[in-house]
C-alpha cells in the first residue's frame, strides 16, 4: 500500500526558497578585522539568483560542477547554496591543500568555473595553469585585473558579472538523489578522495544538524563558523542556519585567537564550532587577555578528539558548554554528538558520557567489526573497527570512468571507517584511535589518544601529540611530542610522573621530545605523518627515560 503523502523532493532550492522569505530577516555577517559586512537572508536570496544566472551565462548547467577557493564569508555561502539550488554541483576546494592536491581534486572533479576570493589570487594563479577543465574564473571580493588567465580561461569580476543579472530566478525541481555539492578528503595518504552529497543527504543532514539531538540550533542563535567551508561540508551548519533561521558569522581570514577573539566580542556568537586546535588557541588566548565568552551557550568540536582537559576550561573557567562530537567527510558529516542521556544523573555520570565521542542518531547505524571480520557486541567494553551507514552516509567514492575507488572501504553497504573503537549498549561512540595511528607493543594495544588526552591534563603542556615508533623488543613504543605552555617549564620525567595513575605500567612512555609546534593537516588536525617523518629522519630531539 503506498502512502497518501506528497512526493516533493527534498532540495536544496526549497532551503533558500524558505530562507529568504520565511525567515529572510535573519543575516550572514562577515568579519572584516574592524566591523561586520552583513546581509540578510532576503539580500541572500536575490543574490543567490543574481549568481545563478551568471553562471548559466558562462554555460552551466544541471550536474557541472562549481567550485570555490574561499574564506569562509557572505560570498560563499550565497554559492553554497545558489550553486545546488540551480542544480549544479558545488565543489569548495581546500585552500590548505599543497598546491598539486588542489590541482588534483580540480581536475578529477572536472571543475568548470572557480569562485576566488581577492585575497587568494596569488595562491590561485599558481594552480590555474595545471587545472585542465576550468574555463571561468570569478574573483570574489578582489580586483580581477589582478589575475593572468592562461589561454582558453576568462576571468571575472564578482561585482560586475552580476550587476546587471536579475535578482529572481526559477530553481528547477530536481531528483533528490542528484548531486548538489562535493568534498575530498583530506587524507595524509593517497589521493584525496571525493564525496558526493545529494540534495536529499544535505537536507535529512541539516534537519539532523539542527535537532536537539544534533547541534540544537534556534532561530535566534548566531553560529559562528570557524570550521572552513570547504571542510565536510562545514559540518551542515550552512544549510543548517538557513532551515533553521539561525544567523551565521564568518570570519573570513581572521582565523588567528586574537582576531577570533574580537569578533566573538563584537558579535557575541551564541553557538560556534571549530577543530580541538583553535579552541586551544582561544583558550591560550583567553589566559592572556580575559573576556567574556559566556554569550556562547554551547560549541561544537570535534574533527579529532577533545581532550577532556579542554572541556573541563571551557566549562569551569568560561562557563561554556563543549559539545564532543565525531563524523567524517564521508559521513557528511554529523555522525555523533555527545548530549548525555536522562539517566545520567550526577556530574559524574554526564561527564562520563560528554567526553565520549557521542551518541549516534536515529538516521545513523552503527557496528563494530573484529579483524577477522565477525561483530562484535555494543557492550561498551569490546572493541572493532567502527562501521556505519545511513542516509547522509556515502556508499562509494567518486570516480570519473566509474571504476571503483579504494572499495575496501565498504562493507556490503556499510563504510568502514577506519576508526577504532567501543559502543555503549546506549549507543555512545567512544573511539580509541584510527586504526594506523594506535600502538601496538609487544601484541598489546596503547591508545594514542588517550595518551594524548591525559599529558594534556597537565597545566604546563599546551599540546601533546602520541606517535608509535619502532622498538627493537617491543615493535613499536610510543613517543610523546610536547608543545610546552609559552614560559612553562616541565622534565619528561615530572610528565610521565603525572601519568602513573592514569595508565598501566607498561603503556606509560618512555621516550619524549619537545617541539615548538605541532605539525598540522590542511584542516588543522595533528599531522602524525610529518612527524612520523620527522621522527625517521633523526630531526627530533628525543630524550629516553629508564
Ligand atoms: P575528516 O574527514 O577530515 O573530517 O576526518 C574524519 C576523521 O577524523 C574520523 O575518521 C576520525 O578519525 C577523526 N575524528 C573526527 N571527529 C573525531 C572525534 N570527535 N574524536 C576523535 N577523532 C575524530
Amino acid at each position: 500500500m503506498l502512502s497518501t503523502m506528497q512526493d516533493e523532493p527534498l532540495s536544496l532550492a526549497t532551503l533558500l526558497r524558505y530562507a529568504s522569505t520565511f525567515v529572510g530577516d535573519s543575516t550572514v555577517s562577515t568579519w572584516t578585522g574592524s566591523g561586520v559586512r552583513t546581509m540578510t537572508y532576503r539580500e541572500l536570496g536575490a543574490e543567490s539568483a543574481r549568481l545563478a544566472h551568471a553562471l548559466r551565462g558562462l554555460g552551466i548547467g544541471i550536474g557541472d560542477r562549481v567550485g570555490t577557493f574561499m574564506w569562509n564569508n557572505n560570498e560563499h555561502v550565497v554559492a553554497y547554496i545558489a550553486v545546488p539550488a540551480m542544480g549544479a554541483v558545488l565543489h569548495a576546494l581546500n585552500i590548505r591543500l599543497f598546491p598539486d592536491q588542489v590541482v588534483y581534486v580540480a581536475n578529477h572533479a572536472e571543475d568548470q568555473v572557480v569562485l576566488v576570493d581577492g585575497t587568494l589570487v596569488p595562491l590561485f594563479a599558481q594552480l590555474l595553469p595545471n587545472m585542465t577543465t576550468v574555463r571561468h574564473v570569478i574573483v570574489v571580493n578582489g580586483d580581477a585585473s589582478t589575475l593572468t588567465a592562461p589561454a582558453g580561461v576568462q576571468v571575472h569580476s564578482y561585482p560586475e558579472l552580476l550587476a546587471t543579472q536579475p535578482d529572481t530566478y526559477d530553481f528547477p525541481v530536481i531528483d533528490e538523489r542528484s548531486a548538489a555539492a562535493m568534498c575530498y578528503t583530506s587524507g595524509t595518504t593517497g589521493d584525496p578522495k571525493g564525496v558526493v552529497y545529494s540534495h536529499r543527504s544535505n537536507w535529512l543532514h541539516a534537519m539532523q544538524v539542527g535537532a536537539p539531538s544534533g547541534m540544537c540550533l534556534f532561530g535566534t542563535d548566531s553560529i559562528l563558523t570557524i570550521v572552513p567551508l570547504f571542510h565536510a561540508n562545514a559540518w551542515g551548519l550552512p544549510y543548517a542556519a538557513l532551515m533553521s533561521g539561525a544567523n551565521l558569522l564568518m570570519p573570513d581570514r581572521f582565523l588567528q585567537p586574537g582576531p577570533l577573539l574580537e569578533f566573538m566580542a563584537a558579535q557575541k556568537p551564541s553557538f560556534a564550532a571549530a577543530v580541538p586546535t583553535i579552541w586551544g588557541g582561544v583558550l591560550a588566548g583567553l589566559e592572556a587577555n580575559p573576556q567574556d565568552i559566556s554569550h556562547l551557550r554551547s560549541v561544537i568540536v570535534g574533527g579529532s578528539a577533545v581532550p577532556p582537559s579542554m572541556m573541563r576550561a571551557f566549562d569551569d573557567k568560561h562557563n561554556v558548554r563543549v559539545l564532543h562530537a565525531w563524523g567524517m567527510t564521508e559521513t557528511s558529516p554529523l555522525g555523533s554528538v555527545a548530549h548525555p542521556p536522562a539517566t545520567a544523573l550526577t556530574e559524574e555520570d554526564v561527564w562520563a558520557y560528554r567526553i565520549t565521542q557521542g551518541r549516534f542518531p536515529a538516521g545513523v547505524q552503527a557496528r563494530l567489526v573484529a579483524d577477522d571480520g565477525s561483530v562484535v557486541p555494543n557492550d561498551g567494553a569490546s572493541l572493532g573497527e567502527v562501521e556505519v551507514r545511513g542516509p547522509w552516509i556515502t556508499g562509494s567514492y567518486y570516480s570519473p570512468d566509474g571504476a571503483a575507488v579504494d572499495a575496501e572501504k565498504f562493507d556490503n553497504g556499510w563504510l568502514r571507517t577506519g576508526d577504532v573503537g567501543g559502543i555503549s549498549p546506549d549507543g555512545y561512540l567512544t573511539l580509541v584511535d584510527r586504526s594506523k595511528d594506535v600502538i601496538k607493543s609487544g601484541g598489546e594495544w596503547i591508545s594514542s589518544v588517550d595518551l594524548e588526552n591525559a599529558v594534556m591534563g597537565h597545566p604546563a603542556v599546551a599540546e601533546a601529540v602520541v606517535i608509535g615508533v619502532p622498538d627493537e623488543k617491543w615493535d613499536e613504543r610510543p613517543l610523546v611530542a610536547i608543545v610546552l605552555v609559552e614560559g612553562a617549564e616541565a622534565k619528561p620525567e615530572q610528565l610521565r610522573e603525572f601519568l602513573t595513575d592514569k595508565f598501566a605500567k607498561w603503556q606509560l612512555p618512555e621516550r619524549w621530545t619537545f617541539i615548538a609546534e605541532v605539525p598540522k593537516t590542511s584542516v588543522g588536525k595533528f599531522d602524525k605523518k610529518r612527524l612520523r617523518t620527522q621522527y625517521a629522519e633523526g630531526a627530533l630531539d628525543v630524550t629516553t627515560l629508564a
